[in-house]
């Protein structure tokens, strides 16, 4: 233990440079590049004369910065290889297919895992286990390389995440990350009504009006991060008035005037806007008694329904 000359704390000794210098200096110092203000060379910099970064031979640093694979000059890790080096190392193993080599079909991902801007990140990526788990199902063929194996995958956050890189590199085809939010977030809430009596309606609801919808938009245009938000109340208050529906036992298809000025007078304005696309839906397949049989369309003015033709 002593005080770093560079940053002042105390701290325990990682290198006796110019003094002693802490652990997160010497990272920092194997991380500077530049050209060397004593002999021009452009290369890393990890001394100080005069408190101005210079490099190893006019600091008169005796160690040895060079990777034992590549050659450059860099932060080193076990085996004093750099980080790139490293990462490359750690990919070969996650991404072996079984057979001792990276699977072919993975390899445009390790390409673009190693050639990523920081090294650092994609290290700090591969440590998660959940990741590690990931890449070697893919690997090895236990998860199919296709949307629907990751719309299943209980960790969605780390799945979309590899999905993107997946999509970035083509080995998936590129689909509107909003659109594939919304895929996985459906696919998710209907696992878990698995043996709901309403589990039907709402995955056909789902299915071929909410998906069908936004696909037809995202082939237009890209959708806006409001989809997903948007796309996931819509599906929750159907679920709540369906419930709601259930409790006063009222089937969906004897929905009456009465239950939805009912709903109406007991919902605020936003949860009858996030309802009427499902109850649009509803009439037009003939789940929910057609306009004038209960007089929903002189309902208009509700909000229920407005500016829709139904
Ligand atoms: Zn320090
Ligand atoms: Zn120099
Ligand atoms: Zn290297």
């Amino acid at each position: 233990m002593g005080e770093c000359v560079r940053c002042g704390r105390r701290a325990s000794k990682a290198a006796t440079w110019e003094g002693l210098i802490c652990r997160t200096c010497c990272e920092k110092a194997a991380r500077t590049y530049g050209i060397c203000p004593g002999c021009g060379a452009d290369r890393l910099l990890p001394g100080r004369r005069d408190g101005i970064p210079t490099c190893r031979d006019c600091s008169g640093i005796t160690r040895d910065f060079r990777c034992a694979r590549c050659g450059i000059e860099a932060h080193l890790l076990g085996g004093r290889l750099c980080e790139r080096c490293t990462l490359h190392d750690r990919l070969d193993t996650l991404l072996e297919d079984g057979t001792g080599r990276v699977s072919p079909a993975l390899i445009p991902l390790h390409h673009l895992l190693t050639d990523m801007p920081r090294a650092k990140s994609g290290l700090a990526w591969l440590r998660s286990t959940k990741v590690q788990n990931l890449l070697t199902a893919l690997a090895t063929g236990v998860m199919p390389l296709c949307h629907q194996a990751f719309h299943e995958h209980p960790d969605w956050r780390t799945a979309a995440h590899l999905r993107d890189l997946l999509m970035s590199c083509r080995l998936l085809p590129t689909v509107d990350k909003h659109l594939l939010h919304v895929e996985s977030w459906l696919q998710r809430r209907l696992a878990e009504l698995a043996g709901h009596e309403h589990l039907p309606i709402l995955q056909r609801s789902a299915t071929w009006h909410q998906l069908a919808r936004l696909r037809e938009r995202a082939a237009r245009h890209p959708l806006t991060a409001s989809t997903v938000p948007l796309a996931t109340h819509e599906f929750n208050r159907a679920h709540e008035f369906l419930l709601w529906l259930a409790r006063r036992q009222c089937p969906l298809d004897r929905l009456s005037q009465v239950d939805v000025d009912l709903w109406h007078a007991t919902h605020k304005p936003h949860e009858h806007r996030s309802l009427r696309a499902f109850l649009t839906w509803a009439i037009r397949t003939g789940r929910a008694p057609r306009a004038g049989a209960t007089g929903i369309r002189q309902k208009r003015a509700s909000g229920l329904i407005t500016g829709r033709r139904i």
